[in-house]
């Protein structure tokens, strides 16, 4: 599904947007944006650059279920979802809280593909990473391949590479979300004309974030150095404030990019704030990687 051949509305590379906001500082900078967020119709950005990978390799060859795991608005279930059906696998969603009778329009849609949904409780979610807990799972449900939360594994990073790739000049900074690391450990292990990465945490995630991208990129090299800011995450993840969904609005309204608060509108209204207090050399390019996500926003 991913080959331009089979599917025309996949949109690679990307387009790169100029934008000129009025924000102070901003004229002293040429800012662009990697608008990811219309690579597929339906394939969040950057979950279609990290179920890429996958898609080519290893989905062909599958009998088994593909399971993964994820909130009931997850990109990331959606994306693989739909990438499921378009390869006639049968799919798992395990999804944290029950939905029943109370279905968001990500798990809808998820149903609408024949996608098996699964309600953990919290306390059951929690386990998603512990071994013997996958291991049940894995029996009970005869799964074949169990993706972590958001997509993000180590085998899934040389996705990330084809995003270096697309930059055909050099960028001296590069923002982005940071919600399970694998974006951003994908792009500092993979190098290019991207100069340096700046990861926006949207999740209150001091050190556990560091130590998610330090263990996914254990067994490569960095190639593009990165830092990881969480002054912006604001209250959390998926909580907005006043502010963010204003800073959306007149967003969509002045430079027409359309953004939710969940991600890429934290992420720009974090740029903003950098730029104001000139946390950027006067000169720098700086690109900020729109992601997507916008499905997740209805
Ligand atoms: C999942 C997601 C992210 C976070 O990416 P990670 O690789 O999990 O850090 C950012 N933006 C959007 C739109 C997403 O769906």
């Amino acid at each position: 599904m991913f080959s331009s051949t089979t599917q025309p509305s996949t949109q690679l590379p990307s387009p790169l947007q100029v934008i000129e906001p009025d924000w102070r500082y901003a004229q002293d900078y040429r800012i662009t944006v990697k608008r990811d967020d219309l690579i597929h119709p339906i394939i969040s950005g950057n979950k279609w650059r990290k179920l890429r990978h996958l898609d080519e390799n290893l989905l062909p060859n599958i009998k088994g279920a593909v399971a993964s795991f994820g909130g009931g608005y997850s990109n990331h279930l959606h994306a693989l979802s739909f990438c499921c059906k378009q390869h006639g696998l049968h799919n798992i969603a395990f999804i944290r809280g029950n939905y029943t009778g109370n279905e968001t329009p990500m798990i809808k849609d998820l149903l609408h593909w024949g996608t098996h949904i699964v309600y953990l409780s919290k306390v059951d979610y929690s386990q998603r990473d512990c071994g013997e807990y996958l291991t049940t799972l894995s029996r009970r449900y005869d799964i074949e391949i169990l993706i972590p939360e958001g997509g993000s594994h180590t085998e899934h990073l040389a996705g990330l590479q084809g995003l270096h790739n697309e930059f055909t000049e050099p960028v001296d900074h590069l923002i982005l979300p940071v919600a399970s690391g694998g974006t951003l450990a994908g792009l500092a292990v993979s190098k290019g004309n991207i100069r340096n990465l700046l990861g926006i945490a949207v999740l209150k995630g001091q050190d556990y974030l560091e130590s998610l991208v330090t263990r996914l990129v254990a067994e490569h090299r960095v190639n593009t150095p990165y830092t990881i800011s969480h002054e912006y995450c604001l209250r959390g993840y998926a909580k907005s404030t006043p502010e963010l969904d204003r800073f959306c609005i007149d967003t969509e309204n002045q430079l027409g990019l359309p953004v939710e608060p969940v991600y890429s509108g934290k992420v720009l209204m974090a740029l903003k704030a950098l730029i104001e207090n000139r946390a950027f050399t006067p000169g720098s390019t700086i690109a900020f990687l729109h992601t997507g996500g916008l499905q997740g926003a209805r």
